[in-house]
């Protein structure tokens, strides 16, 4: 019970790693509130936890932002963890590129690669707003939030990135970048919360069992595997167990990091 009656907001929390995140922060005890744009599966999975509820919540809407933290702190008094997790990878681009990268794979076999990613020229500013809106402005807008009611008591924030923020990646330099800055927030942001007792850290996943990844070819799913020396991808809740970790008094001293569960993809 290393998380007893804390109240704990994860965004994404209907899918993936934030309701893995839900249910092993539900498990130890606390209070949780998922905020979720897909209002059905987050009233499927708070149904599922011991102390859950959802919100609709758009993160890249800041007024939704504010609401929703408004009905947190109304039903609960106060906000002690917030994980931002909410996030999309653009499935259209991911598919786009991984022909290319197999086309390349092939073409590297016999000469030159001719067959190029382009993936500046192919996105559009309704593609490059969207990502930074849901990943960097969700996290700040959240953040900014959760700040103005831990301010009154302490509290926890973990911010999600990617290997993909501090390796970048071929075909989604948007996702890169949002990772990417979420890593420059959460230490600029760590150095000055700290004194206020918020503690700021993030977590930098490698390959991970979602459905985020539903639409990754086989090659690509194979290539990632290859450059994983433990040789699969994660489970949810092997992020899950690090989160909670961040999140409870066992990490008081840990402090504006990027923790990386990678696989050893990055060393
Ligand atoms: P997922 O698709 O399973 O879950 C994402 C959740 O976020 C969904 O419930 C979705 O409805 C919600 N969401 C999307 N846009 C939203 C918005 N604007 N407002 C509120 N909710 C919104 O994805 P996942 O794989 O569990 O990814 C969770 C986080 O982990 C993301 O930030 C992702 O970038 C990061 N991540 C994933 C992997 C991986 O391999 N799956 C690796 C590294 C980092």
């Amino acid at each position: 019970m290393r998380l007893k009656d804390r109240v704990c907001v994860v965004t994404g929390g209907a899918s993936g790693i934030g309701l893995a995140i839900a249910t092993a922060f539900d498990r130890e005890g606390a209070r949780v509130v998922l905020f979720d744009i897909d209002m059905a599966a987050a009233l499927a999975a708070a149904d599922g936890l011991a102390n859950g509820q959802a919100v609709s919540c758009d993160v890249s809407d800041s007024a939704a932002v504010s609401e929703a933290f408004d009905a947190v702190v109304e039903r609960h008094g106060r906000v002690d963890v917030l994980v931002n997790n909410a996030g999309v990878v653009g499935a259209a681009e991911y598919a786009r590129t991984q022909a290319i990268i197999e086309t390349q794979a092939k073409e590297r076999e016999t000469g030159p690669v001719t067959s190029f990613l382009r993936s500046l020229p192919n996105l559009s500013d309704e593609l490059w707003h969207r990502m930074i809106a849901t990943h960097l402005y969700g996290t700040f807008y959240c953040m900014r939030a959760a700040v103005e009611e831990m301010e009154k008591t302490g509290g926890v924030i973990i911010n999600m990135s990617s290997i993909t923020g501090t390796n970048g990646g071929f075909g989604n330099p948007h996702y890169a970048t949002a990772k990417a800055a979420i890593n420059g927030l959460t230490r600029a942001t760590a150095k000055e919360l700290i004194q206020q007792n918020i503690r700021v850290n993030a977590i930098a996943p490698g390959f991970v069992d979602t459905p985020l990844r539903d639409s990754i070819s086989d090659w690509v799913r194979h290539s990632q595997l290859a450059a994983t020396p433990i040789g699969r991808v994660a489970h949810c809740e092997e992020i899950a167990s690090v989160a909670v970790f961040l999140a409870c008094d066992e990490s008081s001293y840990v402090v504006g990091q990027v923790i990386s569960p990678n696989g050893g993809y990055l060393i």
